[in-house]
């Protein structure tokens, strides 16, 4: 039996890259989005390899898809691959290349979608396909889901499958899906490899202060603008405390190791200094946040509104949604009432379980010179959905990346794009940690 992904794997995951950003599936939120196409295409793909998937849609157009390869060891639990199909917007003015037009050029593949995420989708796609060709079965059963709706409520996507389609998802464990894995290079001469283990909780806020309507000449000191711009103020201003969650301490444990500085956990600030550029990596997720994004309030200029409403995006950490709580409700006073608009709960995996342990171990025999790493991930991901079906996330998308090219501003950024060796790199680390997880 072969031991690693065949060529022909590699030929496909870029063409599987750029077809699919050549389908558009861009999602404008407010159910404006068709993953129908893209969710057709793939599922052929996974039909030509022998497997049997399901399409699955609450909402005409907006596909999901979802199919099982059975492992060899029925006992063990099973392990969710899971990729979204939609995208978000892409300002065509803006962009170099058509954002849509999955040219491979100078061996970069271009086009919204190359790293968020049909990179991945693409990925598993072509590692599917490679084991029908040689005849191989991964140990665990390996489910796979290409979502529809994760860049708005994914009421359309992995909300609907979690909730309406767990059968499907029967004996699964763990999930893998994007961001992670990737190079991180840090000015020096260093690689990191960064792996998920958890995501900071979505908190999305609404602000409601109510006062006294009334002509804007009186005195009036039941201003509805006055007191919701005190809560804000606050709000904005607040310094959250230092929370360490486990896996951001076994990151600053990790990379305090790689510098071979001392992991002095009583003085993060100073041990932050020391990393350098690689403090990025946790200065995210080390507390909760809240920042003010949109005021509503009044029509008139000499009229005093009996209502003024703001919204806040706050992220919370794993555990910490208590104390977020009860800290919005200390900032915003007796007078202003908050409410979540919009959340989504926190996740924490361990860093040391086996699983893990074999994304580490795939990523260090392709990239031997690298470093890898856990991290939290300050924003959030299907796997929040998933969660609800007991599935522990893992955030692992393996991307060997040249120094020079921003990772980070490729998500929803200006001519996305990801080059093709990066590509190759990620089906053989994926292909190597399935076989083995
Ligand atoms: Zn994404």
């Amino acid at each position: 039996m072969a031991e690693q992904a065949d060529g022909q794997a590699l030929d496909e995951v870029v063409t599987f890259t750029s077809d699919l950003i050549r389908i558009d599936t861009t999602n404008r939120g407010g159910g404006d989005c068709r993953e129908r196409p893209a969710a057709e295409y793939a599922a052929a793909r996974l039909a030509e390899a022998g497997l049997e998937p399901t399409l699955l849609e609450r909402t005409p157009g907006r596909t999901n898809v979802v199919a099982r390869v059975e492992g060899t060891d029925p006992t063990a639990g099973a392990l969710l691959l899971h990729g979204h199909l939609d995208v978000v917007p892409a300002e065509a003015a803006d962009w170099s290349v058509h954002s849509f037009s999955g040219e491979v050029r100078d061996g970069i593949v271009w086009g919204r979608g190359a790293v968020d995420m049909k990179d991945m989708d693409a990925m598993i796609l072509a590692v599917v396909r490679s084991w029908a060709r040689q005849g191989v079965r991964p140990r665990r059963d390996v489910v796979i889901a290409f979502t529809a709706d994760e860049e708005a409520s994914a009421e359309d996507g992995s909300g609907f499958l979690a909730d309406e389609h767990a059968g499907l998802f029967e004996g699964c464990t763990e999930g893998v899906s994007e961001s992670g894995g990737f190079t991180f290079h840090d000015g020096a001469g260093r690689q990191i490899y960064p792996i998920a283990a958890g995501e900071r909780g979505t908190a999305w806020l609404k602000l409601t202060a109510r006062g006294r309507a009334g002509h804007g000449s009186k005195v009036n000191r039941d201003n509805a603008v006055t007191r919701l711009a005190g809560a804000i103020a606050r709000i904005g201003a607040h310094e959250w405390p230092l929370r360490l969650t486990p896996t951001v301490r076994a990151a600053l444990t990790e990379l305090a190791a790689v510098y071979g500085i001392e992991t002095d956990l009583t003085d993060v600030d100073a041990l932050l200094d020391k990393l350098g550029p690689a403090a990025q990596l946790v200065e995210p997720t080390i507390r909760n946040s809240a920042n003010p994004t949109m005021l509503d309030a009044g029509y008139k200029v000499n009229v005093i509104p009996g209502e003024a409403v703001a919204h806040v995006d706050g992220r919370y950490l794993p555990g910490a949604e208590d104390e977020f709580r009860s800290t919005l409700d200390r900032l915003t006073g007796p007078d202003v009432e908050w409410e979540f608009h919009h959340r989504e709960v926190a996740l924490q995996a361990p860093v040391d379980s086996p699983t893990f342990a074999r994304m580490r171990a795939a990523v260090e025999e392709f990239a031997p010179e690298g470093h890898v790493v856990p991290f939290c991930m300050s924003g959030g991901t299907d796997a929040k959905q998933f969660s609800r079906l007991g599935i522990t996330g893992y955030g692992f998308t393996p991307l060997k990346l040249p120094e020079g090219y921003d990772y980070g501003a490729m998500y929803h950024g200006v001519d996305e794009r990801v080059p093709v060796e990066a590509l190759h790199f990620g089906v053989q680390v994926l292909d190597r940690f399935l076989r083995t997880a």
